[in-house]
């Protein structure tokens, strides 16, 4: 059997809470207690130099519960506007149980689009990024009150593996009300027995998920499969565990009950062969000596060291590096325009906002980017 992962040994783990786990549906609350103690944890992994970003739902289920709603289904506008007051108690309530441990968080809602529509993807990434980069906590859920059913993920298992791989996080957890999948339908006397550890999602894992969920959370261990193949291919790991104990994380870094879906890749090295071969190059920049020698001992390439500007690329695009000669050194996403970068090539960074007139990146490729040859 393959070797367990330890908590400890990710660096950006993104933390996804299900509705059942925070919201009471009988006393029709938050669980403030429980959410204290995942924040215990949340500040534990974050005091360690861990990136932790945390995915929550219960907007919901907590606006269900403060406007006093009937139990049963809810229309969808009733279900949106619903959430549209739990999602204000719920960024409170972490802003509140991350702030005790001196955490800010930063609220970031997301529909489907933006993290599917390459701009605004990249949009996202980077404030997200900057939350991080201020150690900040990032709270996100879906942008539940405008959504529409086109352009929804409507769990936010799926959207959280979406968050992780975009964010190149190297783990995934899962906290919810199952400890983690079966090889069929737990139930009493059913004997089934709890799967540790899943190297890869094949059909008959995929079969053992069945289509079970609770009656506050969308997402049943269908979802949960799905999430697990965007993590496992993108290069993060993923877990699923019960957050039905106080401190959650703890307990599976003490060793509870839990599933884990094991990554063959690492996060870095899936997205730059994603960006080498699977992206079709829209154009090229021709770079100078001491860029290529930069970008060889791991910098990021600086409009200063692009000499030539080739193809009419957009923001985002792959691009092909090439070196004075002409020979490829690799291919990268691209942070700017062809036109744009036709005007800064060569320019310091410094002069970059003086000829655009905004701030953009300061690399015009970022090295999280770039794929060179070899790599
Ligand atoms: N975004 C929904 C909410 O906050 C939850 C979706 C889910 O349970 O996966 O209520």
């Amino acid at each position: 059997m393959a070797k367990t992962p330890t908590l400890s040994s990710f660096r950006r783990v993104v933390v996804k809470v299900g509705s059942s786990l925070l919201v009471d549906s009988a006393a029709g609350g938050l669980k403030r207690a429980w959410l204290t103690s995942l924040a215990a944890d949340i500040a534990a992994l974050h005091g360690e130099k861990r990136d932790v970003l945390v995915v929550s739902s219960g907007a919901i289920a907590l606006g269900r519960a403060v406007l006093g709603l009937p139990r049963g289904a809810l229309k969808l506008e009733e279900a949106q506007a619903a959430a549209a007051v739990g999602q204000i108690a719920l960024a409170r309530a972490w802003a509140e149980a991350l702030g005790a441990h001196k955490l800010t968080a930063g609220q970031v809602l997301v529909t489907l689009g933006d993290t599917e529509e390459r701009r605004r993807y990249l949009n996202a990434r980077s404030t997200v990024a900057k939350l991080l980069e201020w150690r900040s906590v990032p709270v996100i859920n879906e942008n539940d009150t405008v959504a529409t059913s086109e352009i929804r993920y409507g769990d936010n298992d799926r959207l959280a593996a979406r968050v992780a791989t975009m964010m190149s996080a190297d783990l995934l957890v899962l906290l919810s009300d199952v400890d983690g999948l079966y090889d069929k339908p737990p139930g009493e006397g059913s004997g089934a027995k709890l799967v540790p550890v899943v190297a890869r999602i094949s059909p008959e894992i995929e079969a053992m998920a069945g289509a079970s969920g609770s009656e506050l959370s969308r997402g049943g261990m269908v979802t949960k499969i799905e999430a697990g193949k965007i993590a496992t291919t993108a290069g993060t790991h993923m877990v699923i565990a019960s957050g039905h104990v106080p401190h959650p994380l703890q307990a599976i870094a003490e060793g509870a009950p839990c599933t884990w879906f094991l990554t063959p890749a690492n996060p870095v090295t899936a997205r730059k062969k994603w960006i080498a071969g699977s992206l079709e190059p829209r154009g090229a920049l021709v770079i100078d000596a001491g860029a290529v020698r930069a970008l060889r001992s791991g910098a990021s390439l600086l409009p200063a060291g692009v000499i030539k500007v080739e193809g009419a690329f957009q923001r985002g695009d792959a691009v092909v590096v090439r070196g004075p000669d002409g020979a490829e050194i690799g291919r990268g996403l691209v942070a700017y325009d062809a036109a744009d970068a036709e005007q800064i090539k060569g320019r310091s960074s410094a002069d970059v906002m003086l000829i655009l007139g905004y701030t953009g990146r300061t690399e015009i490729i970022h090295r999280d980017d770039l794929a060179l040859g070899g790599e």
